[in-house]
């Protein structure tokens, strides 16, 4: 399969990177960093690692945070001299709660091709496994560490419809659950932890059951936390037949549990999304 943009024509690549498991660096990523001529890292030291596992020895440049200015006009320089450039960042997809968005818009902006390999993302790969509804959703990254600021900030996603994915630190996640819980209400969670690693799990419950889970000792590592749509914005988009149909599909849960769920989901009562799950559920059968 040939690349988009042939290597001869200077091209700057996004490429993903693992967020924990080596195994899931893809063949072309290895293949392209193995290619360019520099690859600009968040941290250098980090990067060398991977690469070094991967038997990859390129040029190396740091980009983070604090010098994209003076490092993106030196990367840009390069690419205008015909070199190509891979960004990467410690983990999952450049870009994405990572530095390299004033880099792509300022290398689109000068007509230099801008070349993405997809790979690993800690949002998507929550999101994939959450059985909230997919067909709509918003990451918004990290939230504010300030109370007040993180509460104006769940704030304004109350209404939004589909499900909201938001990037934490282990050591201020029980206060941000807390925060949902007063500002969004009871609404069903997820915590994603570790994912692709040794200690991986899915911490699911309304988010009072999530907030006692976690509250019982340290939560270590790192973690997306996912919160499921509210009554008022899945309404209008997923009437309770539909979301009984989408758990039920997946086979997972009890009936009890389900109901439970869909009840939150569609903003109908659990003994009428109970009801609603058995009449499902005998159609099925009598199928
Ligand atoms: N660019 C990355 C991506 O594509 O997912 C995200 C970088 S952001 C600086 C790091 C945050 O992503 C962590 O604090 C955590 O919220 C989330 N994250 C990264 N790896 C993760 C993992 N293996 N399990 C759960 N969350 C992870």
């Amino acid at each position: 399969m040939l690349d988009p943009k042939p290597m001869t024509v200077a091209t700057l690549y996004i490429v993903a990177t693992p967020i924990g498991n080596l195994e899931d660096m893809t063949y072309r990523a290895v293949r392209i960093l193995g290619e360019v001529d520099l690859i600009a890292a968040e941290d250098t030291r980090h990067s060398l690692r991977l690469l070094t596992h991967f038997g990859i020895s390129k040029p190396l440049t740091s980009y983070f945070d604090h010098n994209q200015q003076l490092k993106g006009e030196r990367i840009l320089h390069a690419l205008r001299q015909g070199k190509s450039v891979a960004l990467i960042s410690d983990a999952g997809t450049p870009c994405i709660s990572d530095p390299g968005y004033q880099l792509v818009r300022d290398a689109v902006a000068e007509g230099i091709p801008v070349v993405p390999l997809p790979g690993a993302c800690a949002a998507i790969t929550a999101l994939s496994a959450s059985g909230l509804p997919t067909d709509t959703f918003t990451f918004a990254g990290f939230p504010p560490s300030r109370q007040g600021k993180r509460r104006t900030f769940i704030s304004g996603m109350s209404a939004l419809p589909g499900t909201l994915i938001l990037y934490e630190a282990p050591h201020r996640l029980v206060d941000t659950l807390n925060d949902v819980q007063e500002v969004l209400g009871e609404r069903q969670v997820i915590v994603a932890r570790e994912l692709t690693k040794m200690f991986e799990e899915c911490i699911r419950g309304t988010v009072s059951e999530v907030i006692a889970t976690v509250s019982q000792g340290v939560v270590r590592g790192e973690v997306v936390l996912l919160i499921a749509p509210g009554a008022v914005a899945l309404q209008e988009s997923e009437p309770l037949e539909n979301v009984l149909g989408r758990l039920m599909a997946e086979g997972t849960f009890s009936l009890k549990d389900i109901a439970k769920q869909a009840a939150l989901i569609s903003g109908v009562s659990r003994s009428e999304a109970y009801g609603e799950a058995l009449r499902l559920k005998n159609d099925i059968n009598r199928d």
